[in-house]
């Protein structure tokens, strides 16, 4: 054993350790939102907190920091799967340590602060209330960025939270590619709306929530999710978490309305198959995590999406919708995809539709990234953002909660998030097509209920790297080509199609 692999080893140990601390973490705050009683809330922030506080320490312990500065300086020495692991770890553990502890502090007492501050300016419509906490997030994550690296633009800094090795250089041709492609299929969807109404009811009407639960534990189980390491519960706003060795997914249910639970269902799935899908010998290192926040949104939107929304998977799902729903025993396939495929635009990033929702994100990317650069003062924001979606959009919201006091993002500290959302999108459809290119047609995989096909391509190409590669080189090897928004654009025009063919 050299001097280096014992060093790896050590790593690994560390690395594991703190991943356990956090898996314990996951799982307090899987319980906070799911099953545990209003009551104990303070008892459960207490713990958090402690175990919080406890895998900062093991995160900026010098003994660790020093394996990990030793590893980086043996570059040569380590082999391909020990380099990756200590080049993403040596990258999180320099940002986090340049952060002085009354910096961290600092920060995250302001986001508990300025989210609480959001929720009642949010319930009374006040934006003004909000507006000078929103002023110290930004400055605050301004110096954040600062103390990380003070060579880069900020907001470049705090996009590398989400998304490592993106730039605002990189997103901004896309998304301006991808906005310039967007705005005439929303016209066409105005246009389309303006001739007749799309009946788009089918999938509305009287759904038991007991059979609803059924139904979606069932869905899940045909596209693969693991439910000996898993679970399906019910959340107000879903989510999925990585306990370690299982992963829980969340939905919520409306009895009126069967795409409200099925499409949060088809969207966490898509995130629990890629954790079930790391590569469980590489547990607790970087190479057994996944890769990016646009990476792990481009799986959930591929189920969720290019799969979820189309003819060949209601072709395949229907007869088993029907048996637990005898009311759909006369609805039409068509008019069930249809339903799935509802578009307007609309004020709530939250319930837009697959076309339109690919705006909201590039309008909020375009004002973060003025608000960091000091272009665009916090008091401005309602304005523009009305501009904004007048513009991109044709709507306009009457009242800031239905518009820029929407989203917890932004008074929570989470700047440099929201790009992650639309870059998943484009990611999903560049791999649905590299999918396709591949094994033939996923179409008929999907028809034929055939989900393990494109499951075991996607992890082969995307799962079992983990961070082997940086979101961008990982879509480049797995598509063979860079982020690119026409695979996006095609899928949502062939959409539009469909509609515009009713
Ligand atoms: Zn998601």
């Amino acid at each position: 054993v050299t001097r280096v692999d014992e060093a790896y080893a050590q790593l690994v140990a560390a690395l594991r350790l703190q991943a356990d601390l956090g898996g314990v973490l996951q799982l307090l705050e899987w319980d906070q939102e799911t099953l545990m009683p209003a009551g104990a809330i303070e008892g459960r922030a207490r713990q958090i907190g402690t175990l919080a506080g406890l895998l900062h320490e093991r995160q900026t312990a010098p003994a660790f920091l020093a394996v990990v500065d030793g590893l980086a300086d043996s570059g040569a020495e380590l082999n391909p799967q020990q380099a990756v692991d200590v080049r993403e770890t040596k990258w999180r553990v320099d940002r986090r340590r340049r952060l002085d502890t009354a910096l961290v502090r600092e920060r995250s007492t302001l986001h508990a602060q300025a989210r609480a501050v959001w929720v009642a300016a949010r319930r009374d419509n006040d934006f003004a209330i909000l507006a000078p906490w929103l002023g110290r997030v930004v400055e605050t994550e301004r110096r954040a960025a600062a103390a990380m690296d003070a060579s880069r633009p900020a907001y470049d800094v705090l996009l590398e939270e989400y998304e490592p090795g993106a730039s605002a250089a990189l997103i901004e041709p896309l998304f301006a590619d991808l906005r310039h492609g967007l705005l005439p299929l929303v016209d066409r969807i105005k246009a389309r709306l303006d001739a007749g109404p799309l009946d788009a009811n089918a999938l509305c009407g009287d759904f038991p929530v007991e059979a609803q639960r059924r139904f979606n534990q069932a869905v899940a189980v045909r596209l693969g999710f693991d439910f000996n390491k898993g679970r399906l519960d019910e959340a107000a706003h879903p989510f999925t978490t990585n306990v370690g060795d299982d992963v829980r997914i969340t939905t919520r249910y409306d009895a009126r309305d069967l795409r409200y639970a099925l499409y949060a269902t088809l969207h966490e799935t898509g995130h629990a198959l890629y954790e079930q899908g790391l590569d469980a010998e590489a547990w607790g290192t970087p190479r057994g995590q996944s890769c990016s926040f646009g990476i792990h949104e481009s799986q959930s939107r591929l189920w969720e999406n290019q799969v979820g929304r189309s003819m060949a998977f209601w072709k395949h799902l229907l007869p088993a919708a029907r048996q637990a729903f005898p009311g759909l025993a006369r609805t039409s396939l068509e008019s069930i995809v249809v339903a799935a495929n509802e578009a307007r635009p609309s004020l709530i990033r939250t319930e837009a539709d697959e076309i339109t929702y690919n705006l909201h994100i590039i309008l909020r990317f375009e004002l973060e990234r003025a608000l960091v650069d000091g272009s665009l003062d916090v008091a401005a924001l309602p304005q523009v953002w009305r501009e904004k979606m007048g513009e991109y959009l044709g709507v306009i919201p009457e009242t800031d909660r239905d518009g820029v006091l929407q989203d917890v993002h932004w008074p929570s500290g989470a700047i440099g998030y929201f790009p992650s959302y639309a870059l998943g999108n484009m990611y999903a459809a560049q791999l649905d097509c590299a999918a396709e290119a591949d094994m033939g047609s996923v179409e008929a995989a999907v028809a034929a209920g055939e989900f393990r096909l494109l499951l075991s391509w996607l992890r082969q190409h995307v799962h079992r790297l983990g961070q082997t590669y940086r979101p961008v080189e990982l879509i480049r090897v797995a598509t063979g080509q860079l982020p690119t928004s026409r695979p996006l654009l095609d899928h949502l025009e062939r959409r539009v199609t469909f509609l515009e063919s009713l």
